[in-house]
């Protein structure tokens, strides 16, 4: 299995980041969240040298997909998203999923709470997390279909991920534009809460 590689690339006022994740070996590309920049991220593929035939959303909010159509107007690009967010993908995502990207594979982890349909993906030892986790922060969960219960679960299972697990999230919210798992755990207060009335006292009191 070749190991993927990632690009953080800024993409909107409203400090999103979009990502190019792409297959060293065959050249082969995903768009991820292309959110209100799409040229950003299809000026780093033409750099890079890279063959988009992938869109990947994270949850369906629309700073999230506004750059869709533009990618997707390059041709022969398929949409991989979860349709309880993101209407008629390509390739339906669910918990478990795995996304074939050249001579690599993205594995899908189903992290509702932000969302009923945020995903997570899951690139070797890299996690991009769209607003399910944040550098020292998460999502939010007081929007509409957010349930602040699930986030707690879904947050749960990205703490048992292991420490060096690097964090790629969908904003830049925090002190460094990435973090990992480890870092996370000593300092993402919404992470060190012990229960879940404590994350709920925290996150929307
Ligand atoms: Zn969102």
């Amino acid at each position: 299995m070749e190991e993927l590689l990632i690009v953080q690339l800024d993409a909107s006022e409203m400090d999103n980041f979009s990502y190019l994740v792409y297959c060293p070996k065959t050249m082969q590309g995903a768009a991820v969240d292309p959110s209100m920049r799409p040229e950003v991220l299809l000026a780093e593929a033409e750099r890079l040298g890279v063959h988009l035939n992938l869109l990947l959303n994270t949850h369906g909010h629309q700073d999230h997909v506004a750059g869709n159509p533009k990618i997707l107007a390059q041709g022969n690009i398929k949409l991989a998203a979860s349709p309880i967010d993101v209407e008629n993908p390509d390739i339906p995502l669910a918990e478990g999923a795995k996304i074939p990207l050249g001579a690599g594979e993205i594995d899908v982890l189903h992290t509702p709470g932000h969302t009923p349909g945020s995903v997570v993906f899951k690139i070797g030892r890299n996690i991009i997390t769209g607003d399910t986790l944040f550098v020292s922060r998460c999502g939010r969960a007081d929007l509409p279909g957010s349930k602040v219960d699930d986030l707690y679960t879904s947050l749960l299972r990205l703490k048992k991920l292991p420490p060096e697990t690097k964090v790629y999230p969908g904003h830049d919210y925090g002190p460094t534009p990435t973090s990992t798992i480890g870092w996370e755990l000593q300092n993402n207060d919404f992470l060190k809460c012990p229960d879940l009335d404590s994350f709920i006292k925290l996150r929307l009191g």
